[in-house]
């Protein structure tokens, strides 16, 4: 398609907010408690309950209930940001939420067993190579993990310390210590997903930490080249042979991210690693959403200093860039708290 500009929505996140199905131990336990939220998917509003009576509403570009499907979640929140790499821009689809809500359901599911099943990575990659022409256009991937402040390669694991570079003419973000591997088809591309998510166990098996304490992210760079445009009408027979026109190679680069989770870890309750982890994690997601919210308010400003993954999404978020947040939400009671954490995360993005 044609270069989109839409100036009225430069800068803005477009935020949804999905609820996990109740699972089988919050089906027993939580059998004779409604469920923490109800949602009015029509009128894109969420109620957070305060008690039996009483309850706030909050509003979202998108509200995806415990019955949206993997293919309507990625039509909503994902394949806007997709079609805009696809003509040459850099976007971002991010999920934020609390451990165990669905966030790698909703963007790593590699839905092997199910096609159905498959979340964001698999069908943007599938949109992706659709629009592909051999010989000419070229995807290549990295896949990282952030974890404490580092940047670790999950494409080979000897690449554990990688650093950013930013070009101070351009301002353009790249890692140039990370591998780089061409996508030329869905199937090698699930093989890489497969690869890297064998990495990051075991780096974290070795760090004796869980995949939820560190943020994901697949890197998708995208060069597609597609006719340049001429000043010219075509249809004046004695203009066409100064009317070539060059082709010209349109760059995009697509992150989908995985956070960690975002509940708070007590420091009464933690010493040593588990509260130097929790610090991290705390640095990075306020950090981020510092960031957004300075996107969200059109503010000149935009912190993206103050953390490892700001600065690596600096040039993927804010002016010409689509940047999409899915808010990940699970229905018990019991975490309420945590939900209304999220709820307000997603809130302030908007
Ligand atoms: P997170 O990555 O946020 O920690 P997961 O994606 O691992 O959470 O989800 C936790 C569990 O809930 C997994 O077993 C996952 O398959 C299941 N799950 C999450 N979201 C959904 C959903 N929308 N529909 C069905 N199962 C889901
Ligand atoms: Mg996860």
């Amino acid at each position: 398609g044609a270069a989109k500009s839409d100036d009225s929505v430069s800068g803005r996140v477009r935020v949804a907010v999905r609820l996990r199905p109740r699972n089988d131990e919050e089906l027993e336990a939580d059998a004779d408690f409604a469920d923490c939220v109800e949602l009015q998917p029509e009128l894109k509003r969420l109620k957070l309950r305060k008690n039996n009576w009483d309850s706030d509403t909050y509003e979202f570009d998108e509200v995806l209930t415990e019955f949206s499907s993997q293919k309507r979640v990625y039509e909503v929140v994902a394949k806007p940001v997709v079609e805009s790499v696809l003509d040459g821009y850099n976007g971002t689809v991010m999920a934020y939420g609390q451990t165990g809500t669905g966030k790698t359901h909703t963007l790593g599911r590699l839905g092997d067993e199910d096609t159905s099943a498959r979340g964001i990575m698999v069908r943007a990659m599938e949109d992706i190579l659709a629009e592909m022409t051999p010989g000419t256009d070229s995807i290549s991937v990295s896949y990282l993990q952030i974890y404490m402040e580092t940047i670790q390669d999950l494409l080979n694991p000897a690449n554990n310390n990688i650093a950013i570079a930013e070009d101070p003419k351009t301002g353009d973000v790249s890692l140039p210590g990370a591998s780089l591997v061409e996508v030329r088809d869905q199937q090698s591309f699930v093989e890489l997903l497969r690869l890297g998510e064998a990495h990051r166990f075991a780096a974290n098996t070795k760090l004796n930490t869980e995949s939820s304490r560190s943020h994901a992210i697949l890197m998708v760079h995208v060069k597609k080249s597609v006719l340049g445009d001429s000043p010219y009408e075509n249809d004046n027979p004695y203009q066409s042979v100064n009317n070539f026109k060059p082709p010209v190679i349109r760059t995009g680069k697509l992150f989908l991210v995985d956070l960690a989770g975002s509940e708070r870890i007590h420091k009464s309750g933690s010493e040593g690693h588990t509260l130097e982890e929790a610090k991290s994690i705390n640095l990075s997601l306020s950090a981020l959403g510092k960031c957004i919210n300075a996107l969200a308010e059109n503010s000149a400003h935009v912190p993206v200093r103050d953390s490892k993954l700001t600065r690596l999404l600096r040039d993927s978020f804010g002016g010409s860039a689509r940047t999409s947040l899915i808010v990940t939400i699970g229905p018990s009671p019991r975490h309420r708290a945590e939900t209304a954490s999220t709820i307000l995360f997603g809130q302030r993005a908007m």
